[in-house]
């Protein structure tokens, strides 16, 4: 699934494509999933902002299209061709805009999803509308980190997935950063030392992620094709293969339905 870095990848890439474009036609597949998108028609974009795992577009009707990538959820700029028909080949979404291109979103397995809200009105996107600080927010400080998991009954990587505590993180760093962290993935409170060394691993794999265009493990492409990160992992998919630490054999196991990888000597409960 794509996470901050692969969202934020994309919003860098689109954004000077469609800042400022209008949208001639729009269509969609019929689902209600990403029926939103054809009530963009004649509307121009302003900004193109990521927040957590969304991407938010601003039109010049103080309307904003929210667009989630979920699973498999890709999103690309193609010439526009006369006579070409959309909605095969898995394509759920297209915005034809006045400069000859046309956004495309792809979405194989359709966890991903369009919706198009008041302008910062998000009240009917629980994830979006209860989201914790972005982890690149100059604001933010480990001890505000620390406070937001503090009496928090989950454990720590559940609580990252969870998005109320940050924002962004999903299966891939959160194993990242929780390896980096030193911190083990099953507990259920951190000290603030451990925040600290959570919030700055967040950052420091978040940046490197993004600086190799994404993680593609399977369906993520950005706009230029796949991201490179995946040659970058230290912990996630790495199990049963020796730390890069300490050489001790990585461990798996399901944690609140999701696969974690960790290291039993570096990260002990
Ligand atoms: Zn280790």
């Amino acid at each position: 699934m794509p996470e901050l870095p692969e969202v934020e990848t994309i919003r860098r890439q689109l954004g000077p494509k469609i800042l400022n474009r209008t949208v001639i036609s729009a269509g969609s597949h019929e689902s209600a999933k990403f029926l939103p998108a054809r009530k963009t028609k004649g509307k121009r974009f302003l900004t193109l902002r990521r927040r957590g795992k969304y991407l938010l577009a601003e039109l010049d009707d103080q309307s904003e299209l929210v667009v989630h990538l979920g699973m498999t959820g890709q999103l690309k700029i193609v010439e526009t061709e006369d006579q070409r028909s959309f909605g095969s080949n898995y394509e759920r979404a297209w915005w034809v805009l006045d400069n000859n291109n046309t956004i495309i979103f792809k979405d194989v397995r359709r966890f991903g999803r369009i919706a198009l809200v008041k302008k910062g009105d998000y009240s009917q996107i629980p994830t979006l509308r209860d989201m914790g600080p972005e982890p690149f927010s100059p604001d933010l400080t480990s001890e505000d980190l620390w406070r937001r998991t503090k009496g928090r009954k989950q454990r720590i990587k559940t609580q990252l997935l969870g998005q109320r505590v940050i924002a962004g993180v999903g299966n891939i760093y959160a194993d990242e950063a929780l390896f980096y962290a030193g911190i083990n993935p099953s507990v259920r409170s951190i000290t603030r030392a451990q925040a600290e060394r959570l919030l700055q691993s967040l950052q420091m794999v978040f940046s490197q992620a993004i600086e190799k265009g994404g993680t593609t493990l399977r369906d993520y492409r950005n706009l230029d094709g796949a991201g490179s990160n995946q040659d970058y992992l230290h912990c996630y998919g790495r199990s049963g293969l020796p730390c890069h630490k300490c050489g001790s054999v990585l461990r798996s196991r399901i944690i609140d339905a999701r696969s974690t990888t960790w290291c039993p000597v570096c990260q002990k409960r």
